[in-house]
């Protein structure tokens, strides 16, 4: 059997599912459909730290309380962090950003994926919403002024307006033909979390070395600051040959890369290997087709940015929708869609060539780039106006802010 909707979101991911939530009032018949069963499983507070976190901005802290999900988030368990120290591994250079500059009582809040992702499947099954789970999308055609999707269970759905939600590697991105522009990090991220001797200070820490970032994102489990979970993006080879190491010798290793900042890394957890990524759509929307969050771009995670973006293409697309929807207009429609395309796409393309340069500028060897990168970041250390405007970018709160971001 055939089934039917105005609207199908492929991909009940973060982003997929904030969208979802955010359309809930529409009146619109959506569909939110997923590969995975959409369990949520029962949270265990001394459960081990899941190895995938985000770092929320203030931005998507705001909307996650709009659409009802922060409680479920806090609930669970979250760590606030109110500092940031930025430093440079092969000089003297260093930044230290805090919350208290700007008045806010948080930079951000350290959350690992899967309490983000459960407490948005919480808020969804209290919802009337259309979900389909273990439903994954194998083919997609025209079919007069609708998509024709096909399951790989062979159950069809049909709708005017489908929205990629899908992921980095988007099976609607590529069965729709979308063009991307996309380039290797050279880069694997190993993800992992960690115990140190010394307490985290609820702050993120973040050391350039030679072969790339290492951060350090506080964790909190009853009030315990000696959690942290680590993001290294180094070289293949390196990650190779730090992924092949017994768990002690990881830690030694990592202890010597972060300087010993919080004293000896005392375990660390079953570690990840990710390749590392950029990925960007060339266009974001076509007739009855939008592209959002990791579908629409990915960006490497030393800007702690990716769901935060995605989290803000989810806010505007339902904005422009909505607004649509009120005055009668056709969703599916091209030049409907492109409002949402021209309000994220500068935006996420100016952060993403930020976060290049910045990316370039730590990797570059010559001595006057080091000596000019270490003189910068004492410079702007002494920045206080500086530094604030840094702070406030990275809170998400400057921009064309869709209203369920804004104060
Ligand atoms: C090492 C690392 C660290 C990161 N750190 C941060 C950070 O600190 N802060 C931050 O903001 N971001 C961070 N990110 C990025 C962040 O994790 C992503 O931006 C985010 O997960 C993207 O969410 P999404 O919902 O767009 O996609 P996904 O989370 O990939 O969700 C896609 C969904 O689509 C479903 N799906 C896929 N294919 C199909 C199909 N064919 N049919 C049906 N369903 C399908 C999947 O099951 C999944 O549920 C990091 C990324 C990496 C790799």
């Amino acid at each position: 059997m055939e089934m039917r909707a105005d609207l199908l979101i492929v991909g009940a991911g973060m982003v997929g599912s904030a969208l979802a939530l955010a359309l809930q009032d529409s009146g619109l018949e959506v569909l939110l459909l997923d590969g995975s069963p959409l369990s949520v499983k029962r949270f265990d507070d001394q459960a081990p730290f899941e190895p995938r976190v985000s770092a929320l901005s203030a931005a998507s802290q705001r909307i996650l309380e709009r659409l009802g999900v922060w409680d479920g988030i806090v609930k669970r368990r979250s760590a606030p962090y109110t500092d940031m120290q930025v430093w440079d591994g092969s000089g003297t250079g260093q930044i230290h950003f805090s919350a208290a500059s700007v008045h806010a009582d948080a930079l951000g809040h350290i959350v690992e994926n899967r309490v983000v992702q459960d407490a948005l499947l919480d808020r969804l099954h209290d919802c009337d919403l259309g979900m389909l789970a273990n439903a994954r999308l194998e083919q997609m055609r025209r079919s007069g002024d609708d998509w024709l999707l096909t399951l790989a269970d062979g159950r069809t759905l049909r709708a005017p307006l489908v929205i990629a939600a899908d992921g980095a590697n988007s099976a609607v991105r590529r069965l729709t033909g979308v063009a991307t522009r996309e380039w290797d990090y050279l880069h694997h991220a190993i993800v992992t979390s960690v115990r140190s001797a010394k307490p985290h200070q609820s702050t993120a820490w973040q050391r350039f070395t030679d072969t790339g970032p290492l951060a350090f994102l506080p964790l909190e489990r009853d009030g315990q600051q000696d959690w942290c979970s680590i993001v290294w993006s180094t070289t293949p080879s390196e990650a190779e040959r730090l992924m092949a190491m017994d768990d002690a010798d990881f830690c030694k290793a990592l202890e010597r890369a972060f300087e010993g900042r919080l004293g000896e890394v005392l375990s660390a957890d079953p570690r990840l290997c990710v390749p590392l990524r950029q990925r960007h759509a060339k266009r974001y929307v076509a007739q009855g087709l939008a592209l959002i969050g990791d579908a629409a771009h990915t960006i490497h995670p030393l800007a702690g940015q990716g769901v935060n973006l995605g989290f803000l293409d989810a806010a505007v697309l339902a904005e422009v929708l909505l607004q649509a929807a009120a005055r009668g207009e056709r969703l599916a429609d091209v030049k409907v869609l492109s409002r949402f395309e021209r309000r994220r796409m500068p935006h996420n393309l100016a952060l993403m060539a930020a976060m290049e340069g910045f990316e370039r500028l730590f990797q570059a060897d010559p001595l006057p780039v080091r000596w000019l990168r270490n003189t910068g970041l004492k410079m702007v250390d002494q920045m206080p106006e500086a530094k604030a405007l840094f702070v406030r970018e990275a809170l998400g709160l400057i921009g064309d802010l869709p209203a369920l971001a804004k104060a």
